[in-house]
């Protein structure tokens, strides 16, 4: 196809260069070289995040906010600006719409919490994918066991697409809320959640979409995508752990009581009452992670120096490479085979438990995860106890696949 003479091309990602920055990528592993294939459940750090982590502890550790001295002063200046850097790398409208969070769980329970909890009825109704991790499940279900609301799942396809014509058919005039995974972890799949936000917007139903495995691969916008709420992990996206963001539409957050009560969210406590700090301070109370808020703005520096369209081609490349090599092994199912796919295969092999190809390509080095990916439902769609998946990132080789390939010949052979 003829290109736009104002088209701009992407820049060819350079995968040495990018491998360079992860330290962890030069060790060893069974005396083999590491082949990391387990990015989805948690991506590797670049020495930028290591290094912004770092030097809050060794130059300016202190607690954040409230503080005059000069430390507290620097350390809340970082921890601000990485809140900027989140609120640019979703283009969000406004930093009062991120709330920093341990990661997407505690996001989602938080709006199961300080969104549903006060406004859920007996027999109103919240839809989710089938393909959802269960952290967009179960925070679900413990709401509507408080409130008497109803769960239901939306199903999927063999393919392990969303079945949206169904989702739509199982919205009511009680349905109050739609969560939805943006790119499932378990298979791949990329869900058309700008549709999926549109249909619940014209109802008013208010939408949860879990940003975990798009963040890393993917531009996210959320007003282009048009949720009322986002959310994600950090080290899902090359930041650290036990930190993320609630991305939430500023007039829903503002009429949403506070969900826990300590430090850092009032601005006046007495015996008579408190008033609430303001937003997003209101949802956030005790001391935060600030050595992770800060290491989490570098990822999304990372992630913006190095180019997501650069990043995704790339990934893309490794995915179809990956996925039709592996389509040509004998007795290798791949689950999930959906349009449009993040970097992630999961797969079984006939007489061979997933956990064992997994030990056994361990030690060629190779790391990858076996399991139900915590999305049991999607394993019982599948009539699967357990799959083994590979997951790419942006340092992830072609030659690394063919390693984890001739790994797996191995196991089958060792298996049969
Ligand atoms: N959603 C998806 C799609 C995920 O992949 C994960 C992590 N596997 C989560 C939610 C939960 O993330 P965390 O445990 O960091 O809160």
């Amino acid at each position: 196809m003829a290109r736009a003479e104002d088209e701009v091309l992407t820049p060819p990602l350079d995968v040495e260069a990018v491998r360079a920055e992860f330290p962890i990528l030069s060790r060893t592993v069974h005396g083999k070289p590491l082949v990391y294939l387990d990015s989805a459940a948690s991506a590797q750090r670049p020495r930028c995040v290591i290094d912004a982590t770092s030097r809050f502890y060794s130059e300016y550790n202190a607690n954040v906010h409230r503080g005059v001295h000069q430390l507290s002063v620097e350390a809340s200046e970082a921890f601000e600006r990485s809140r900027q850097l989140v609120r640019d790398g979703l283009n969000a409208s406004s930093e009062r719409e991120i709330v920093f969070t341990r990661g997407a769980t505690e996001a989602i329970n938080l709006v199961a919490q300080a969104w549903a909890r006060p406004r859920l009825r007996p027999g109103d109704e919240i839809i989710v994918s089938t393909m959802e991790h269960h952290s967009n499940i179960v925070p679900w279900q413990l709401v509507c066991e408080q409130t008497g609301a109803v769960l239901k799942p939306a199903p999927i396809n063999d393919r392990g697409e969303l079945r949206v014509d169904e989702l739509e058919a199982l919205i009511t005039d009680r349905t109050k809320l739609i969560g939805l995974v943006h790119v499932s972890n378990a298979l791949g799949t990329v869900n058309p959640v700008e549709r999926v936000c549109a249909m619940a917007r014209e109802r008013g139903i208010v939408t949860v979409i879990d940003g975990c495995q798009a963040l890393p691969h993917t531009a996210v916008d959320v007003r282009a995508i048009g949720c009322d709420f986002y959310a994600f992990s950090a080290h899902k996206m090359y930041g650290p752990t036990g930190i993320g963001a609630l991305y939430g539409r500023e007039s829903l957050l503002e009429a949403m009581p506070p969900w826990q009560g300590g430090g850092e969210m009032i601005l006046r406590v007495s015996f008579e009452g408190t008033t609430y700090n303001e937003l997003p301070h209101k949802f956030e109370a005790g001391t935060p992670n600030i050595a992770g808020a800060i290491g989490m703005g570098a990822a999304f520096e990372f992630l913006d120096r190095i180019g997501i369209d650069a990043i995704a081609a790339h990934e893309q490349d490794l995915l179809t490479y990956a996925t039709e090599r592996m389509q040509a092994i004998d007795g290798l199912r791949i689950l999930g085979t959906a349009e449009h796919k993040g970097p992630v295969i999961s797969f079984v092999v006939d007489g061979a438990h997933a956990n064992d190809i997994g030990t056994i390509v361990d030690h060629f080095g190779v790391a990858l995860r076996t399991g139900h990916h915590c999305a049991m439902p999607v394993m019982q769609f599948f009539d699967v106890p357990a799959t083994a998946r590979v997951s790419f990132g942006c340092y992830t080789t072609r030659a690394e696949i063919d390693t984890f390939l001739d790994a797996l010949n191995h196991a089958r052979t060792m298996l049969a």
